[in-house]
């Protein structure tokens, strides 16, 4: 059995907004990832079963290791698409904004989602939402959003509805925002809800396969090279790694091929604070991701040295100057943060 976890009220209230809506987007983050793309499908194919007018868009494209997802087709992307999405916003009865928390983190979608007459309701488990729907389903104690969906569709009395499809992509984003449940994973509801979505005939182990081992030839020489590399503050039990763009070249980078790298640091004994600075292909600036283990909060660190946040043991932010400075900036963060890497 599950525990509530949305209000009765907020589910009431969505339900009687699906009721009479017809036409329904669903948007999630810049550089989707499992999560943003497992939930987005997972609510596609149960409003699509429902017989609405049911579109998925996002800002930019998403890593080719989601897109076997059943529906990853017909995704529309923002950056491509932009005057057909903006009509679809603007014809909107109800926008579903998943996997986000605050506007900035939609790019240039934010303003025709902002200027839509639809109704708006967010669902989401990163801290501090922004109040920017008119329904704000936040659970940030829960490990995806995708487990959110599943909790919103039984408790709208949908279960029997959810399909194959449905839930094999609701599967994937509970996996990948837990690491194939190796972290924030130690809810027992989330295996009753495996358990619900096994009945439903996915193969789990094959949904691990086509996530995590269908990778190129080049990320595995790359993920050598990274490594080779890294530094490991022994005293102060952290790590980091970075990727230049020289670096990127010689490798033949694509987007998406450092995805996860940031987390192998963590493999390493004691290490409980794990940093990634990949300088960026399209943008100025050096991708920031961080992650730790236990109660070391890396997105307090992460909102006051790389101006971001994200979760507890997630998190990232942005820096604008030399790869150089970034590193610096890190180890002025060890120092200050020593008394809770090392206690
Ligand atoms: P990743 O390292 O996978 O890019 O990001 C991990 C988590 O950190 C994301 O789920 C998100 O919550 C948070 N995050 C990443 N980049 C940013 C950023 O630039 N700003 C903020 N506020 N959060 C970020
Ligand atoms: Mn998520």
């Amino acid at each position: 059995m599950l525990t509530k976890v949305i209000e009765q009220a907020k589910i009431d209230h969505f339900t009687k907004w699906f009721e009479r809506a017809d036409k329904i987007v669903i948007v999630s983050h810049v550089s989707p990832d499992g999560d943003a793309i497992g939930s987005s499908l997972g609510l596609y194919h149960f409003l699509d079963s429902q017989e609405k007018n049911v579109n998925v868009i996002v800002p930019n494209a998403f890593p080719d290791f989601l897109k076997w997802m059943p529906g990853s087709k017909d995704i529309l992307l923002y950056d491509r698409y932009r005057e057909f999405a903006d009509k679809l916003i603007a014809e909107a009865d109800v926008i579903c904004c998943l996997d986000f928390n605050a506007l900035k983190r939609i790019d240039d979608m934010a303003e025709s989602v902002a200027a839509s007459p639809a109704r708006k309701i967010l669902i989401d488990h990163h801290l501090y939402p922004e109040d920017f729907c008119k329904i704000t389903m936040s659970y940030p104690k829960v490990s995806s959003t995708s487990e959110l969906v599943f909790r919103l569709i039984c408790r709208m009395g949908y279960f029997s509805d959810i399909s194959k499809q449905g839930a094999e992509c609701i599967y994937t984003g509970m996996m990948t925002d837990t690491g194939g449940f190796t972290y924030n994973s130690n809810d027992r509801e989330i295996y009753f809800i495996i358990s619900e979505l096994l009945s439903k005939g996915i193969d789990k182990d094959e949904i691990y396969r086509k996530v995590y081992n269908t990778y190129s030839e080049s990320r595995l020489r790359l993920m050598g090279h990274v490594l080779s590399q890294m530094t490991v503050y022994a005293d102060r039990n952290a790590a980091l790694i970075s990727l230049t763009k020289d670096e990127q070249g010689k490798f033949n980078y694509v987007k998406g091929d450092s995805e996860g790298f940031v987390n192998i640091p963590l493999s390493i004994k004691n290490v409980r604070l794990s940093c990634f600075l990949r300088e960026d292909t399209e943008k100025p600036m050096i991708k920031v991701s961080l992650r730790s283990v236990g109660t070391f909060p890396c997105n307090q660190l992460a909102a006051e040295f790389f101006n971001g946040g994200g979760h507890l043991n997630a998190s990232g932010g942005e820096f604008f100057g030399t790869m150089e400075e970034a590193k610096m900036i890190f180890e002025k963060a060890l120092e200050k943060y020593s008394n809770l890497l090392t206690c």
